[in-house]
């Protein structure tokens, strides 16, 4: 294994147009979290950096459906996310912002560097381009139907009902989310990194772990699935990718290259350098070199991430960072799978999600019980499940059980026996335990095992194995437990008061132990049982290793004589009241969604009322009286009927799904009520402007609601 002189580790930039949930936290951030928090125990010279991602058109997008500014969004976003990761513990040694001038001049130093050195090719193409709106499109701005499965609101880069990936110009009917017009064709310049023409390092690169001839990682340290996205990206034929957009919002392309009016840089450009400008910030916040960092060859890279962002941290930002030439590429990319939750994916627009703010409000006090379950659970290798069900057994059975109690027993018999005094003994003398074991000596098997046991931990976490690295620590305390089961102090304390000072003292070491390495898992208890112990708290500056150091030397890792606070308990237990709480407010928003469509209840004679809205909702509908002129069948659909309407002010075409119960004839010249503002939708070909109003009974008959026969056309209906 290669060894660095320092370490520089990011957590993937989070997107700043929605809460963080259960999923982001094991995905990207608690294995970061642990990783650094370990390595700084063990005084190694390691920075953690991360920052919101604030920049392309989703933001803009969602600022659109909020009737918001973008800024109004990421500052929402951004401040929720700083709270978030400040109230779940994860130790950022910095987080920064891409909407930063910091990270917008950062960003476009590093675009004219590569323009300036002619790596990228100027690509001429066609794109769609809102005439009304007087922009182009990009792929999240237009909508239309996807070709594969005929769901009629597919982006211009994805179906999000079958996942097919698309580009707009495959989009049947596409249209602009903007003005819902129907986009045209124009032409537009980009600037584009030839990733084709990086196979010859990128291959061996990721393949061997050679980069320039020589021995960069080791391969072999990669996860499967990790190295195997990347080789079929590679193996499907790299392409040319734009780094640059036709966007509103987002860091300008340099004002002195020619042509960058309107254009911004590419969101998977600016977001991995986003990691260089947080160091910036960090570097000057502490008066320290951030280039160290980024271009000693002497320094270790790792990107911590979900597998949604393999190919951008494997192949994009180093294909990046290579043609710049002074970085280092990463050593690693430990990215994880994903979570899902009670049984299904853990989908956003649904609300199917344990979002981490609100678990934060519902369940104060328990940060580390989630922290727990997680790591417990992380989708290493593979995708995991979230159950409620799960988490309160985890907490029940092994915080409370195991870890709490462990401890709660040695500090309250500390007091009972010692008045809170560390016993002392001799460590050179051997006593015989209860159990018949050899107790004593300080190159005792217990304090061996202690450290052979941190070690192994150690090994884990270097292997990105966050679940057996937790094993690792919870397996400490249960050989605690059965050190005091083994040698059942309270029985002998009178009898064999020597023996129980041995016993004591070890098991006061476990204890010591374990709020030290227990530090990346469960910083919060950690803090806890440190001032349970009358110890300061972790600095996490080379503790780990002082104490490795100390129990190799025959030392006491806590003095003779330390007078210690009072025992509490470090956990107690979760009820079922509590989960099944958490269990219905999840399901909670899924009733409302399937009674709000519900087919009618075969019980009832009306259909079950929607959800309340407010006046606001209803006033955004805009309703006309209006007038049938003509009505015609559509070829090749038996429910449709093609109309035209008189509104008054304007004639419109409307296509309607009541063939079944009128005759085009019977309804010339009826008066109707049209909901006027509906987006125009393309129905068998023709486009549909409005919808008319039809009372429905429970067994689906339809009747016309009539306009007054001598109220004007266009009349507004409230
Ligand atoms: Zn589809």
């Amino acid at each position: 294994m290669i060894e660095y002189k320092r370490h520089l580790v990011t957590a993937a930039l989070p997107y700043a147009n929605g809460p963080l949930h259960v999923g982001h936290l094991c995905g990207a951030y608690l294995p970061a979290d642990i990783y650094v928090r370990f390595q700084r125990l063990m005084g190694k010279d390691i920075i953690l950096i991360c920052g919101s991602d604030e920049h392309g058109a989703a933001i803009t997008m969602r600022a659109i459906k909020e009737n918001k500014t973008p800024q109004e969004i990421i500052d929402t976003y951004h401040e929720l996310f700083v709270k978030t990761f400040k109230g779940i513990g994860i130790s950022f040694d910095y987080y920064h912002r891409t909407s930063d001038p910091l990270h917008h001049k950062t960003s476009q130093d590093f675009f004219m560097n590569l323009y300036n050195k002619g790596e990228f090719k100027e690509i001429e193409s066609e794109q769609y381009y809102d005439v009304k709106s007087q922009q182009f499109l990009a792929d999240r701005y237009i909508v239309g139907t996807c070709p594969k499965c005929g769901n009629e609101n597919a982006y211009g880069d994805q179906c999000e009902n079958c996942g097919s990936s698309l580009s707009p110009t495959e989009l049947i009917n596409p249209k602009s989310v903007l003005s819902g017009d129907a986009p045209e064709l124009r032409k537009t310049k980009h600037w584009y990194l030839p990733l084709d023409t990086y196979e010859s390092w990128l291959r061996p690169w990721l393949e061997q772990g050679i980069l320039d001839g020589k021995e960069h990682h080791d391969p072999s340290s990669w996860k499967n699935h990790v190295l195997g996205q990347c080789k079929s990206w590679i193996d499907g034929g790299l392409q040319p990718r734009a780094m640059t957009r036709d966007l509103d919002w987002g860091v300008d392309v340099p004002h002195e290259i020619p042509g960058s009016k309107g254009k911004k840089l590419y969101v998977w450009l600016d977001a991995p350098i986003g990691y260089i400008s947080s160091t910036i910030q960090w570097a000057k916040e502490n008066n320290k070199d951030w280039k160290s960092y980024w271009q000693d060859p002497e320094s270790e890279l790792i990107h911590f991430i979900g597998k949604d962002n393999i190919v951008f941290h494997c192949i994009i930002f180093p294909a990046i960072l290579k043609a710049h030439g002074q970085y280092n590429l990463p050593s690693n990319v430990p990215a994880n799978q994903f979570m899902n939750l009670e049984g299904n994916k853990i989908s956003t627009s649904r609300n199917w999600a344990v979002w981490v703010h609100e678990y934060l409000e519902d369940l104060p006090g328990m940060e580390d019980s989630l922290r727990y379950y997680l790591i417990k659970n992380m989708p290493e290798q593979k995708d995991s499940e979230f159950t409620w069900k799960t988490f309160q057994e985890a907490h029940n059975n092994e915080l409370v059980n195991n870890l709490s109690n462990f401890i709660h027993r040695v500090l309250s018999l500390t007091h009972k026996y010692y008045k809170g005094k560390i016993p002392d003994f001799d460590p050179d003398e051997s006593f015989e335990g209860v159990s018949g074991d050899e107790l004593g000596g300080f190159h005792d098997a217990e304090l061996i095992y202690l450290f052979d046991q941190i070690h192994e931990l150690n090994q884990h976490l270097r292997e990105y194995d966050f679940r057996s690295a937790l094993k690792s620590l919870m397996d400490i305390s249960t050989a605690g437990n059965q050190l005091l089961q083994n040698n059942e102090p309270w029985k002998i304390q009178k009898s064999n008061p020597e023996t129980v000072e041995v016993v004591m003292n070890l098991s006061l070491h476990y204890v010591v132990a374990l709020s030290i390495a227990m530090k990346p898992f469960l910083p919060f208890t950690s803090d806890k049982l440190q001032k349970m112990l009358n110890l300061p708290l972790l600095k996490e500056n080379g503790e780990l290793l002082d104490a490795l150091d100390k129990i190799a030397e025959g030392e006491f890792l806590i003095a003779a004589g330390h007078q210690i606070n009072e025992a509490e308990y470090l956990f107690s237990r979760i009820d079922d009241a509590l989960i099944q709480k958490q269990i219905d407010k999840l399901h909670k928003p899924m009733e409302k969604e399937n009674t709000a469509s519900a087919e009618p209840n075969p019980d009832s004679k009306y259909h079950p009322v929607k959800e309340t809205i407010s006046y606001d909702d209803f006033a955004k509908i805009d309703l006309r009286t209006a007038k049938i002129l003509t009505a015609e069948k559509v070829a090749k659909a038996d429910k449709l009927l093609k109309l035209e309407l008189d509104l008054g002010f304007e004639k419109r075409t409307v296509v309607s799904g009541i063939a079944q119960h009128y005759a085009p004839e019977e309804i010339i010249g009826k008066q109707v009520i049209i909901l006027a503002n509906l987006a125009p939708r393309p129905l068998k070909g023709i486009e549909s402007n409005g919808m008319i109003l039809m009372a429905e009974d429970a067994e689906g008959k339809l009747n016309f609601v009539q306009a007054d026969e001598i109220s004007k056309l266009g009349s507004i209906v409230k």
